[in-house]
């Protein structure tokens, strides 16, 4: 009887672990999250729930599939700089560059002398050729860090002058008011929402001055009864000016005609220019500083900048982002409707899908009056959340009830598995209808 029994059966947890399929999830998950599958795999057997036979494939089963719970995704949504769903997507120069530092690398070190040598000189270097008005270059953390340091830098324990038409808020909450405020400095606000002359500033500034800052309305747009002063102006005023741009464009870009860019701020008189490195720039989140080389090295020595640096894997990533090919970012911004509305055919074909006109977006707080003319595959609303729970997931845009597949953001070489996906979520429709 008891011989008979399963319960007996069921393999000993050395045994299992010794198996080559979970001996490999070891290595690549470590040893505790796959001892917990085996031992819930061993329960269920000695439950009867599943055969003792079935142990070792339960066990894989219940493994994650991923190192991280973070879930790669699909962009079908046609916005290019999506925040919710990790702004710029990294070229593969950049990801290789990252697998490339992720181990020990000459950071801070020269490998002729074995001494000490300055942290990131090659992306500062490059960034600094990108850039040939700015005197020297800084990378920092994000734009707001860079911001930060800029203002703490320079009007610590004095006055910020901003217009009250550039007191935005960014997103989730985040408000560049209290941003600033936060770092000692007192905002004096000069104009009013829609207008702010030259004039308005040269009021306010005085003794107490620390800096004037610029900020790019990245996200939204003020139309008819407006006027603004241009940094040509306010770098007239002779205090420091820091200009904000946000997205980091470091030329002019024609078809995004109204976004500002580093050079151009630079050349326009600005002292120092912020930025960050995964809107337009397309590389990974990062804060640009570039600017007249004195003011640059203050900010580099303000003790604040040793909190906000970047590491190692961030500047291989923005100096792989520098050096080109054509970023992902940039490819989707330029990308051309032709091209596109022929992979729109072909997935609406497989698919049975009508290519309906679309508007892409420019996303993450740049160029919001920007419309990128595209194509979409339209399909029903609820393929949505079945695309979204797929593997791999993919993010489409519901509009009026319909389920768009823009395959703008999309890899050409992904876009068989777009199709899969849809295919199935499809499928999916059908059963649940059924
Ligand atoms: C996005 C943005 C920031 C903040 O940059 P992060 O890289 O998100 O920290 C600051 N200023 C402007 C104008 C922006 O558009």
């Amino acid at each position: 009887m008891s011989q008979a029994d399963p319960r007996r059966s069921v393999p000993r947890t050395d045994v299992l672990l010794a198996h080559p399929d979970l001996a490999s999830a070891s290595a690549r998950h470590g040893a505790g999250i796959v001892k917990a599958a085996v031992r819930a795999a061993q329960a269920r057997a000695r439950a009867g729930e599943i055969e003792p036979g079935d142990v070792v494939a339960a066990a894989r089963a219940a493994l994650p599939v991923r190192s991280t719970t973070l879930r790669p995704l699909i962009n079908a949504t046609g916005v290019v700089v999506h925040t919710n769903i990790g702004r710029a997507p990294l070229s593969d120069a950049a990801v290789a560059a990252v697998v490339a530092a992720a181990g020990y690398v000459d950071l801070e070190y020269d490998t002729l002398t074995g001494a000490r040598a300055r942290r990131g000189r090659g992306t500062l270097e490059l960034l600094h050729a990108a850039v040939p008005g700015a005197g020297d270059a800084l990378v920092v953390n994000n734009g707001a860090a860079a911001l930060v340091l800029a203002t703490t830098a320079l009007a610590a324990g004095w006055e910020v002058v901003l217009s009250r038409g550039e007191m935005i808020e960014i997103g989730d909450g985040f408000r560049l008011p209290d941003l600033i405020a936060s770092t000692g400095a007192r905002l004096r606000e000069v104009g009013t929402t829609n207008r702010t002359r030259l004039a308005d500033y040269a009021a306010a500034v005085g003794p107490d001055t620390g800096c004037v800052l610029k900020v790019h309305p990245s996200n939204f747009r003020v139309e008819g009864f407006t006027s603004a002063a241009s940094v040509r102006e306010l770098a007239s005023l002779g205090v420091p000016l820091v200009v904000d741009i946000g997205s980091g464009l470091l030329r002019h870009d024609p078809l995004l005609p109204d976004e500002p860019d580093a050079a151009t701020a630079l050349a326009d008189g600005a002292t120092v220019v912020t930025a960050s490195g995964d809107k337009l720039l397309g590389g990974p989140q990062a804060g640009l500083v570039l600017g007249e080389a004195d003011t640059v090295e203050r900010l580099r020595r303000h003790p604040l900048a040793r909190a906000l640096r970047v590491d190692k894997l961030t500047l291989a990533a923005l100096e792989a982002t520098l050096r080109g090919p054509v970023v992902p970012v940039a490819a989707y911004l330029h990308a051309n409707t032709d091209a596109l509305l022929a992979r729109s055919e072909r997935l609406a074909a497989a698919v049975s899908g009508d290519v309906v006109p679309v508007e892409g977006r420019v996303g993450g707080g740049g160029a919001p009056g920007v419309p990128l003319p595209g194509w979409a595959v339209s399909l029903p609303e609820a393929c949505a959340e079945r695309l979204r729970g797929g593997e791999p997931g993919v993010v489409a845009r519901v509009v009026r009830g319909r389920c768009l597949v823009d395959l703008r953001c999309v890899p050409p070489d992904r876009d068989g598995d777009v199709e899969r996906a849809v295919l199935a979520a499809l499928a999916d429709e059908i059963t649940d209808g059924a």
